[in-house]
This record gives structure tokens, sequence and C-alpha cells, in this order.
């Protein structure tokens, strides 16, 4: 067990089982972060064996996860984000996509991971307007009851909802989309559902990528387009819809977008969307 983490906070620090890998170490240890252990590395490891690429694909997907927030931002005119399996802090999160634009704007982040909570409080000890949350995504009920996120963000306006990089960590048999609906339900017409996902188009880095996480994680299943575009619960997708991270840019859908054929492997493991509840 790793040391408690966070000396000044007044709750009890949670403790770390650091002999399994968690996916928030894994893809931290994947973006070349240092809040990892031994066993998280051991399981990057394997995700590079199979996808020699995988870190490039997941600074892809905080890119995406960037140009998502800055969107939603900027054109959107949204100023409240409830960020569902945040992930550790990295380089930029969403709160300061978010907050470069509108100093207001509010985030929620929530993860299952309470290494996730020990490292948010140092990062935010400053910033009143971003808190985190420990909490899981298969309890969405719990989401909606608690207080912090109640208090912290305004549900009669419209909130963001992100499940950004976790919907592949779910079997369909899990009904994640159930979950999602539960939350999405509360949130105001005006609200959006940002998503990125594994896809399955056929190719066999996808796959690669999909045998990776079943041997490091025991999850990561790969999804087809139609049964990612399912995730969005029927909501109208904003331009351009759905599609692979590296073409995908809801500020400039009609940009220099490059050709699917002339996309690396790699750029074609995740896709992302938005949609908007009218
Ligand atoms: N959203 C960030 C991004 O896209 O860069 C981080 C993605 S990371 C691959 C997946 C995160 O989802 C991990 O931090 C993991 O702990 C969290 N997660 C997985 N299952 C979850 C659940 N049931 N509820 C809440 N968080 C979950």
């Amino acid at each position: 067990k790793a040391a408690p983490m966070a000396p000044d906070s007044p709750d009890p620090a949670p403790e770390f089982d650091t002999s399994q890998p968690t996916i928030a170490r894994v893809y931290d240890a994947l973006l070349g972060g240092k809040d990892n252990f031994a066993a998280d590395r051991e399981g990057a490891a394997t995700y590079l064996k199979y996808v020699p690429d995988a870190g490039r694909c997941a600074i892809e997907n905080r890119e995406a996860l960037i140009k998502g927030v800055q969107y939603l931002v900027r054109t959107a005119g949204i100023d409240q984000f409830l960020d569902i399996g945040s992930g550790l802090p990295t380089q930029k999160n969403t709160h300061q996509a978010a907050q470069e634009i509108n100093p207001d704007a509010k985030v929620v982040y929530v993860d299952k991971d309470p290494i996730v909570l020990a490292h948010g409080r140092a990062l935010l000890a400053t910033n009143n307007s971003t808190i985190v949350v420990t909490a899981d995504l298969s309890k969405p009920q719990e989401i909606l009851d608690n207080k912090e996120i109640t208090t912290h963000l305004d549900f009669t306006r419209p909130i963001a909802l992100m499940i950004v990089g976790i919907h592949m960590h779910f079997h369909d048999d899990e009904q994640p989309d159930e979950w999602v609906r539960t939350i999405m339900d509360q949130l105001v017409p005006g609200s959006y559902l940002f998503i990125t996902d594994f896809v399955d188009t056929g190719e066999p880095l996808q796959k690669a990528m999909e045998q990776a996480g079943l041997e490091s994680l025991g999850n990561g299943w790969i999804r087809t387009p139609e049964r990612i575009t399912e995730h969005f619960l029927g909501l109208p997708l904003v331009p351009p819809g759905l599609d692979f991270l590296a073409r995908w840019f809801p500020e400039d859908p009609d940009g220099d977008v490059p050709e699917v054929e002339d996309l690396q492997p790699y750029q074609r493991i995740l896709m992302a969307g938005i949609a908007k509840k009218g």
C-alpha cells in the first residue's frame, strides 16, 4: 500500500493498493506522468507492446478533450462541467481549458480511483471553481445526490457531462448507457454530452488495443461507430458528428480535415462526439 498523499487534507487520506494496475495510473504512465507505480508501468508496457503508439493515442485523446471543452465554453456558452472519469491531473485539464476562456467556469471532477482526489486536491488548493469527488459512474444516483456536487453546480442551468475515455472500461452487459441516461435526464435542455471512446472499424490495431486492455486491466473494449452513437442516447450530435479524434474539430467542422486514409493507424483508435440535449 502506498503512503497517504494529502498531508494537509481534512479527511483521512485514502490508501492505495499499488500491487494492481489501475487505469487512472496506467493512463498517467502512458502520458509520461509520475503518479504511477511499478504495476501501472507494467500495464503501460503491455499497451506499448501491442500498440507502440499508445502514448500518442493518449495525447491525442487529451487534445480532443481540450478541443471539446473549448468548443463547449466558447461556442456553446457552457460554464458548468461534470467530468466523470476525469483521471489524474495532467498538463492541461478541463478546468484550465475552460477557465482560460471563462474564468468563472465551474468544474466537478469525478473519478472512482481515490488517487485522483488526492492529487486533485493539491492541484486545486487555490481554485474555488473546481472540486474533485470520488464516486462511481455505475452508481449515478449517488452522483446526483452528492451534496458537494449539487452545491457546486447549478442543475437549473445547462451542464456539460463529460464521459471522455471511460466508456471502453465497461462491458455492454453493465449497461453504461443507462447510468449516463440517469444523469442526462436530470440535466436541463441546453446541456451537452461529450464522449470519446475506442472504436472498431475492423482495423487490426484497434483489436490490438482491446487485447492490451484485456491483458493488463481486464477491460478496454472496442465498439463499432454505430454502437458508440447509441451512447449519445438519441440526442443530436453537433457537427462534425462522431469522428476520429484527428478529424474531429467541432469549432471548425468544415476546416482542413485530413482524409481517413491519411491518418496513421494509431489515429484510428479513438472517436469523439458531442451531443446537445434540446
Ligand atoms: N477522462 C480522462 C481523459 O480522457 O483524459 C481520463 C481517462 S482514463 C483512460 C479513465 C478514467 O476513468 C480513470 O481515471 C478511471 O479511474 C476512471 N473510471 C473508470 N471507471 C469509472 C467509474 N465506474 N466511475 C468513475 N470513474 C471511472
